[in-house]
């Protein structure tokens, strides 16, 4: 059993009330490490910390500079890669060799935004008043409140960090209970970096008894958040109370259409991992296979050939294809949609129970799990389970098609397959959602837009305009001419 302590400020902390939480291991059903149940006045103590640090020596970091400490971090991530992805793999279960590919491509978005910390350039406006000078300047917010979940804990901080980090704010993060490790071990990098200690805090524990003070405090000037609809609406309310700047990443229930004239070897494949990578545990998740009559049913038998071939086993095991769901809440959560999709009458044609093969061991997984004959008005079709359930739903043109994608309250992502041009083109603007992916399924980059519409969040992360999401625009007025009385007064 490994201890991993809170990173407040310089110091690497136990609880105040010196109390625990044991982090298990989904593949071997074991605990593996412990983390402080952090309480709120953890959270206040690290707060303060990073208001400390914003105040003080972050601020005085020129900005050429915060960029050359963000490409020392963006090394380090890099040469500790392996050991980042171990933990991350112990914590939620994820296959070692994703999570690895991950760990080496994070560091970019830090490479990335470093290089625009000397390129946040205010201008100079044509102002309309003869004498004056106007021009604007933007600042970074102070303290955000960056809360994530269990199931890409690194990779969707990085997605709020780098930017904030840039544009000159400091952070505390809170990550899930359930996954914690890596982000404790990634703030330790920090201080290896060379950035002052405050910079980036860490606290652990509940959402409930750390949520709270987190989204109220008043030094916290800017919340980024990913997670659920409940903890979003939560974090939403509290946020208004003081009318902080806030993003939310939430679910999604996205569709992956097929069109007839798609090339079936590759949407096999695409819809394959894009319910089933990461054990179907991400918030863009491809859930809802939308799928042209007439090639529907020998579409499904592909799927399920290909599916029956996954193996599952050892996440750190480069031959596995599949690992457990991440937590026993969840793996309660997943088998109770497959019990609600069987009284809603869906044929289930493939999967349907916990792994029970060898090499699952005592291992919390689930097979992948195919339903047909499901209609966008069941539950298993609307809700978002996140884990490894596709539905299968048929449309007959294309009208249907983007009526029944829309049909939902979620507008994370979507996808579609098709060999043409004319589909191509229009079917995007179609469809509502954050991103849209034509013929292919879950790419990510740092330099692309990521965010949702409807319930699936507000704001966008990654690319050149989320640096502004952490940047305050400041209107300075200069009367060139002290002694005349200010002629332009309004209001
Ligand atoms: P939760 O909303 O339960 O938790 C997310 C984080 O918020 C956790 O750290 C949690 O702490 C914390 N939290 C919970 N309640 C509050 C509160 N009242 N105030 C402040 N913080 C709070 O989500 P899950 O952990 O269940 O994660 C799964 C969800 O995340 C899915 O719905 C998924 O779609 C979504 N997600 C969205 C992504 C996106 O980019 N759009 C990406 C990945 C996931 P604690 O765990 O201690 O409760």
């Amino acid at each position: 059993m490994q201890d991993f302590k809170m990173k407040i400020g310089a110091n690497w902390c136990a609880a105040s009330s010196g109390a625990w939480i044991e982090s298990e291991n989904p593949y071997t059903n074991k605990a593996w490490a412990r983390i402080p149940r952090g309480t709120a006045e953890d959270a206040r103590a690290a707060i303060e910390a990073a208001h400390a640090a914003f105040i003080g020596p972050w601020r005085k970091i020129s900005p050429a500079d915060r960029g050359r400490l963000l490409h020392k971090l963006a090394a380090l991530m890099a040469e500790n890669a392996e050991r980042l992805a171990e933990l991350e793999v112990n914590d939620t279960g994820k296959l070692k060799a994703e999570m690895l590919g991950n760990m080496r491509y994070l560091p970019r978005w830090y490479e990335y935004y470093a290089g625009l910390t000397d390129k946040i350039e205010g201008h100079v406006t044509p102002i309309d008043k003869p004498g004056m000078l106007h021009y604007t300047q933007y600042e970074p917010l102070g303290v955000v409140s960056c809360i994530v979940p269990w199931n890409s804990p690194l990779l969707l901080t990085t997605m709020k960090l780098a930017a904030a980090l840039a544009a000159g704010n400091t952070a505390v993060i809170k990550p899930s209970e359930f996954a914690s490790t890596s982000l404790i071990a990634f703030a330790g990098l920090f201080d290896e970096a060379g950035f002052p200690p405050g910079v980036v805090n860490v606290v652990t524990g509940f959402g409930s008894e750390l949520g709270e003070t987190l989204t109220t405090h008043p030094l916290v000037k800017r919340i980024a958040f990913t997670g659920g609809e409940h903890g979003g609406r939560a974090v939403a309310t509290n946020a208004a109370k003081t009318f902080k700047r806030v993003s939310l990443e939430l679910g999604g229930k996205s569709p992956n259409i097929v069109f007839a004239d798609a090339n079936q070897t590759a949407a096999v494949k695409g819809v394959v991992s894009g319910i089933f990578a990461a054990t179907g545990q991400t918030c863009m998740a491809g859930s809802r296979l939308i799928i042209h009559s007439s090639i529907h049913d020998a579409f499904v038998a592909k799927l399920v050939d290909f599916v029956r071939t996954a193996k599952l086993g050892d996440p750190a095991d480069p031959q596995t294809n599949m690992g457990p769901v991440a937590t026993r809440p969840q793996l309660e959560r997943v088998m109770n949609y497959i019990d609600i999709a069987k009284q809603e009458g869906a044929k289930c044609v493939t999967g349907g129970k916990r792994g029970e093969d060898a090499e699952c061991g005592e291992g919390w997984f689930v097979e992948p799990t195919i339903f047909t004959g499901v209609r966008n008005d069941m539950r298993i079709a609307r809700e978002e389970v996140f884990g490894p359930i596709l539905t299968v739903i048929p449309f007959d043109t294309d009208d249907e098609a983007v009526e029944i994608a829309n049909d939902t309250p979620y507008g994370l992502a979507a996808a579609f397959w098709t060999t043409s041009i004319e589909r191509a083109v229009k079917m995007p603007r179609r469809l509502n959602a954050g991103t849209v992916w034509v013929n292919a399924y879950r790419v990510v980059s740092y330099l692309a837009p990521f965010g949702g519409v409807k319930e699936s969040g507000i704001g966008r992360e990654n690319g050149l305009e989320a640096i502004k999401e952490y940047l305050e625009t400041k209107s300075v007025f200069v009367n060139g001419n002290p002694d005349v009385a200010n002629p332009f007064v309004m209001g």
